[in-house]
Order: structure tokens, then sequence, then C-alpha cells
């Protein structure tokens, strides 16, 4: 039988890494994890209790019914990949606006947050065979996973990546907004106490400013089979 690894990949917002990801679990036929997702289910959680909002944020009231919230990825065979459910509602586009992106690094900078999270994750990949990507999978998740991945990009891209897909989808958002958001996600998720983006000192560096999807996908894959090889 085939070794199964775990992958970890993890780097700045829109880097691209989720479309990495699904695109590797497909073809080794691992699990795929959306640790964002979580996180942004989450913020969302938050809002919908009034507990987060644009100048407000009851931590101990979100720290102290985080045993109500329950997270489940569920595949859609249509879509072919898992959609995100909060307490059994199916979550996937409501996370994705801007507004809980403007909400999520305030809500993942909380340590009993991530502590009920990171459980969560490493329950997932316990068995190996998954992609995960995040902030802290490759330092804190799984810091002995077997291939860990350092996604970057410039934030002019990012954000207009970002931007393109939002804007496809029907969101009225700007540019300038996004950029924002972008260089702000960066601020927050590097210089939290707990956990802070940063790349492990085994992780691959890879800046796809110029690279397309194909050219990285191919580049990972040799590295994984290189470790799957031993
Ligand atoms: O990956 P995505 O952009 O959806 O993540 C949303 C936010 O969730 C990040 O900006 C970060 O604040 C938080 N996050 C985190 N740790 C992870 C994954 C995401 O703190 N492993």
């Amino acid at each position: 039988m085939t070794q199964k690894i775990t992958i970890a990949i993890d780097g700045f917002s829109s880097t691209g890494k989720s479309t990495i990801a699904k695109l590797l679990a497909k073809k080794y036929n691992y699990i795929y994890v959306d640790t964002g997702a979580m996180y942004r289910a989450v913020a969302l959680f938050a809002k919908k209790q009034h507990f987060i909002g644009e100048d407000f944020f009851d931590v101990e009231k979100l720290i102290s019914s985080l045993d109500s919230i329950s997270l489940q990825f569920r595949f859609n065979e249509n879509l072919g990949f898992a959609e995100m459910y909060l307490n059994d509602e199916n979550v996937e586009n409501e996370i994705r606006t801007l507004e809980i992106s403007q909400l999520v690094s305030t809500v993942a900078a909380i340590s009993e947050v991530r502590k009920k999270l990171v459980a969560a994750q490493q329950a997932m990949g316990k068995h190996g065979g998954i992609v995960m990507d995040g902030r802290d999978i490759g330092t804190v998740v799984f810091p002995d996973a077997e291939l860990k991945i350092f996604m970057t990009a410039s934030a002019d891209q990012r954000a207009m990546r970002r931007y393109k897909e939002l804007i496809e989808k029907g969101d009225a958002v700007t540019y300038e907004e996004i950029l924002h958001n972008v260089q702000e996600r960066d601020r927050v998720d590097t210089t939290r106490e707990d956990s802070p983006l940063i790349k492990a000192d085994d992780a691959i560096e890879i800046d796809n400013s110029e690279l397309g999807i194909q050219e990285q996908f191919e580049r990972i894959c040799k590295l994984i089979d290189e470790r799957i090889k031993g």
C-alpha cells in the first residue's frame, strides 16, 4: 500500500492555497481541509449572535458559547468539494463575503477559538492522507507533516485575485476595499500572539506572483512523490 502522508499548506490570504490543495487532494485521493472555512464559520456565528460587529467584540460571550458551535464539512458531489456546515446549516456562501473577511482575523486571534479548531483539525488528520491549508498547519497543527508548503504573492496580486472572484459571484465590492482587507488580515495574522502566521523552518516557499496554477501544481506533485517514495 502506498504511504499516505500529511501535506500542510500555509501562507498569506488569497495566495490560491485552496485551489492547489483541492487539485492535490483529487489527484492523490486525499482528504482536503480548508481550515480558513472553520475560522470563517466561527466569525459568522459570532456575527449572527451579535457578539461582534464593525466596532464591538464581546470576547467573553463568544468564548462561553464555543461549546454550542458544531462545524462539519460535507462533501457536495455536484461541486466536487466539501461545504461548510455551521450547526447543521450550509454556510458555504455566507462565510465567503467581504463582511466575514473583515471580522475573521479578530476572531481567529482568540486562543480559546484556536484551541477548539486545532483539536478538530488534528483529529481529522490523525491517519494522514490529508491536505490541509491555513496559517498554522505546518507550525502548530501538524509540525511533523511530511511536506510543508508556504505560499506567498504580492498583496496587489492577491487582492486582484480575490476581487475578481467576488465580482464574478455578483458581490458589490471595490478593489481598494479588498486590498485593504488583504493587508489588514496579513497584519493581524502575522502579529497575533497565539500561532502567528510564519513560515515553518522546514517549509518550502512558493512565491506564485508569477507562477501559473499548473506550474505550482506540478512542482508540488514532484515534492509529494519524493516524500511518498521516502
Ligand atoms: O484561508 P482564509 O483566507 O479563508 O482564512 C480566513 C482567516 O482565518 C485568516 O485570515 C486567518 O485570520 C484565519 N485563519 C487562521 N488559521 C488558519 C486558517 C485561517 O488564523 N489555520
